[in-house]
């Protein structure tokens, strides 16, 4: 049932001395694996790691405790049992009959118990697209197009930087501090900003039945590095935006609601039409509008973006068989665009 590794056999039999459970001394070992399975990929990246220890003591497991409404029981010495009473918050989720706990970790100050789902993955008629961007996030299909702006994130880290450097003070000790709890700070202020985007496209998708379609960003930081001839202003803001970030949240997200996930190539979503598969061609003074010749019609940047994710994404997951004309032509008249600020965004759509 438990693999022990070889180099943590001895610690095996040196944890007899302590008077604790037995599963408990397997989940102390396998909690070293851990440690050491990261110190080895530490070394393989060419970092130098230093031997692992535990700061802080804890208790985790998954053998052996129960939930019993409010209170987590869990067995300290054999037939004798801790009890620990659960808020009304944990107690609710746990009420839950879909949701079975799978392990518990206790430490001085705090409790936490990890969960299992299970759930129907939702079959999609339909799929969203989502195009990130600096300004904005948009996503939707041929139907309905959300365009999430995003110029607070922007103007958060812009601040950031400025009072950063501002800051004078000759010693690097103190800079180091009040640095890191700024960046600590900001961190938290766009984490929340983007709970709030990716909370809604969830939502979103899961009311409408569609999948979710995301471009496959592999390699965009190589595109804005040192060197590359873009000035550095653009390279910070570039660089700072949390696109990995939405695609993380979205994608545990999704996953906790049974909605398909998937990500796709990002070649040519920005250069045809949503519409006839034309290429589009730009224009200096509408430069976040594009020019379709064959629909004679302007489209935005960003709104074809997303269409063409989502046709993609339709195409791969829903028709994977199928002509690829039929999936490209879209509605007619275009979709429905709404236009939301992520301060004001509500997620009744
Ligand atoms: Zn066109």
């Amino acid at each position: 049932m438990f693999h022990i590794k070889k180099t943590l056999k001895p610690a095996y039999h040196e944890l007899q001395d302590y008077d604790i459970l037995s599963y408990y001394k397997l989940t102390a070992i396998s909690q070293a694996c851990g440690r050491l399975a990261q110190m080895k990929k530490d070394i393989k990246k060419g970092k130098k790691p230093k031997s692992p220890f535990v700061r802080k003591p804890y208790l985790v497991s998954c053998y052996g405790f129960k939930i019993n409404g409010i209170l987590l029981s869990f067995p300290v010495r054999n037939r004798e049992f801790a009890n620990i009473l659960l808020n009304d918050h944990v107690a609710g989720i746990l009420s839950d009959p879909l949701i079975t706990p799978r392990s518990f970790t206790i430490t001085l100050q705090s409790l936490s118990v990890s969960i299992f789902k299970d759930v129907t993955p939702i079959i999609p008629e339909k799929t969203i697209g989502i195009d990130r961007n600096l300004r904005n996030v948009t996503f939707g299909n041929d139907e309905k197009v959300i365009q999430v702006n995003t110029s607070e994130l922007l103007k958060i880290k812009e601040n950031y930087a400025h009072v950063k450097s501002t800051f004078t003070r000759n010693d690097h000790r103190i800079r180091k501090k009040v640095t890191s709890k700024l960046g600590k700070r900001q961190i938290n202020r766009i984490k929340q900003r983007i709970h709030r985007i990716s909370k809604s496209i969830v939502n979103y998708a899961k009311k409408q039945k569609t999948a979710i379609i995301f471009e496959d960003l592999k390699g965009i930081r190589k595109l804005y590095r040192k060197g590359n001839g873009q000035g550095n202003k653009f390279r910070r803001k570039l660089n700072s935006w949390s696109f990995y970030e939405l695609e993380r949240q979205v994608s545990y997200k999704a996953a906790w609601e049974g909605i398909p996930f998937c990500k796709i190539d990002p070649r040519r979503t920005s250069i045809d039409c949503p519409r006839c598969g034309g290429r589009l061609q730009g224009d200096r003074q509408k430069h976040r509008d594009l020019w379709c010749g064959n629909c004679k019609r302007w489209r935005d940047r960003d709104v074809v973006a997303a269409l063409n994710i989502s046709c993609k994404g339709l195409h791969r997951f829903c028709n994977p068989q199928g002509d690829t004309g039929e999936a490209m032509r879209g509605n007619l008249d275009g979709p429905v665009i709404l236009r939301v600020d992520v301060s004001k965004l509500v997620t009744d759509w």
